[in-house]
């Protein structure tokens, strides 16, 4: 869902409020979609609601109701120029934001996904969708992919003091700046190794399974090994935590797994 990229993009929002806006936020959508984490939904409703600017915001109650409202026949995602267009051009620019609400309060509960309840919604005079009697035809979506999968390796490596090497992400990407157990080079595009031939050090690693995390895009699938007793030593690439201080880690859930499927007792969740 993305947490954690919001958690830095407010930062970094509020960083660029601060210096390039003399700490107050730019009132047109336009500007305010310029912000870091702020794309076209948060802009046109901010600009609507906030700054009460003629901005069309269409989030996915929005685009449900203006594709039965125009019979809009082209598939989600290609369909969302055309759906933009639609609701800038009723949207009026007296009370915009209010305007706006209601368009969502409007899909919520009223042109809702499965039997919407058209003999109350004050378009249904002029809703093509109703007019050809299946208004649960729209919005037409793309059949859906079955995500990719990609490969990799985690290695769950204990010193002869029962501390598991970590490490932390680069800054960027997938999972950045949290903190993970070493792991071969997988991404969302590319499968890493999936062996233990591109362990961090040589051990007598042991197999432990797979384990499977689905992201937003893809499926990973982490073979885990896991050595003992070895000998500690500094490393640029991490760390040696106390089992015991995992919770306090800023360890993703894929990253939890990996380590509960070594070892079963380490963690008291791998929710998070
Ligand atoms: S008339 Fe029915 S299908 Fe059309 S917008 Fe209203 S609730 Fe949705």
């Amino acid at each position: 869902l993305g947490y954690y990229a919001r958690a830095r993009n407010l930062k970094k929002c509020a960083e660029a409020v601060a210096a390039q806006h003399a700490g107050v936020f730019p009132d047109t959508e336009e500007g305010l979609r310029a912000l870091p984490g702020i794309g076209d939904y948060t802009s046109a409703a901010v600009a609507a609601i906030a700054f009460n600017r003629q901005a069309a915001v269409v989030d996915g109650n929005v685009e449900r109701v203006i594709t039965r409202l125009y019979a809009i026949t082209d598939a989600l995602p290609g369909a969302k120029p055309a759906i933009k267009a639609k609701a800038a051009a009723i949207t009026p620019k007296d009370r915009p934001g209010d305007f706006a609400q209601a368009m969502m309060d409007l899909g919520a509960t009223i042109c809702t996904p499965k039997r919407p309840t058209c003999a109350l919604c004050p378009f249904n005079g002029h809703c093509l969708a109703l007019k050809s009697h299946e208004p649960e035809h729209f919005p037409v979506k793309a059949s859906k992919k079955a995500k990719p999968v990609r490969l990799g390796a985690a290695f769950i490596a204990l010193d002869n003091k029962g501390r598991i090497l970590l490490r932390k992400r680069e800054n960027k990407g997938l999972l950045g700046g949290m903190t993970e157990v070493p792991t071969t080079e997988w991404t969302s595009r590319v499968d890493g190794d999936h062996t233990d031939a591109s362990a961090p050090m040589q051990a007598d690693w042991q197999a432990c399974g797979t384990i499977t995390h689905v992201f937003t895009h893809f499926e990973l699938r982490l073979s885990v090994f896991r050595a003992d007793n070895l000998v500690a030593h500094a490393s640029n690439h991490g760390w040696w935590e106390p089992l015991a201080n995992l919770d306090e880690q800023a360890l993703p859930t894929v990253m939890k797994k990996a380590i509960s499927q070594a070892i079963p007792e380490a963690l008291k969740s791998t929710k998070g």
